[in-house]
């Protein structure tokens, strides 16, 4: 038994070096973890996880389904569901009619998706002043206002599309074609009368 009672071995453990470092590894972890962006006392496995589910926050306007992730990254906002792309034909206008108006559905706004409203009388076009194209400073046609066009489509837009040209002239013969069909057969029928 010594003198002064201590414990033989326990001087040799010096008080000063702090050793063994009990808290080293606890801080060496939570460091490491604040270097990948977590605030203190949060550890990564009690951040809740956010889903990357683009689609189900943007839902089309029309059918209240989500956008295709394809379509929202080519940059449809408002429609583009699954529903919208269902149909690969459309209906004659007597068969495209508007609930409300009793109008047939706009071609352009059939394509887009809508199939129970989005007749002539649907779209609100706002007045020249109010409706300009962003390219030209002039009115978009009330036509391409009501397509959906909101942006560009003025006369000058229109008469600078070499396709737009074409089509145009298409559609005009066509037009004369059912024109002459027409006369040809309202003289047919006055004279079976
Ligand atoms: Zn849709
Ligand atoms: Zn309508
Ligand atoms: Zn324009």
């Amino acid at each position: 038994m010594g003198a002064t009672g201590e414990v033989p071995g326990l001087e040799r453990h010096n008080p000063g070096t702090n050793w063994p470092p009990a808290q080293e590894k606890s801080t060496r972890c939570s460091k490491f973890q604040r270097s990948l962006g977590y605030a203190k006392h949060v550890s990564p496995k009690k951040t809740p996880r956010k889903r990357a589910s683009a689609s189900k926050k943007h839902l089309c306007k029309i059918h209240g389904r989500p956008i295709r992730p394809s379509y929202w990254r080519a940059g449809h906002r408002t429609t583009g569901c699954s529903e919208c792309y269902r149909t690969t034909e459309m209906p004659p206008d007597r068969k495209r009619l508007c609930k409300k108006h009793n109008l047939p559905i706009l071609r352009r706004r059939w394509w887009s998706g809508y199939r129970t409203k989005g007749c002539l009388l649907c779209f609100k076009v706002p007045p020249p002043n109010k409706r300009l194209c962003v390219k030209h400073d002039r009115p978009i046609q009330p036509s391409s206002w009501r397509n959906g066009q909101h942006s560009t489509g003025c006369s000058l837009c229109h008469n600078s599309r070499p396709g737009y040209l074409l089509a145009k002239a298409r559609y005009r013969k066509r037009l004369r074609k059912k024109a002459s069909i027409a006369r040809k057969s309202g003289t047919a029928r006055k004279k079976k009368h």
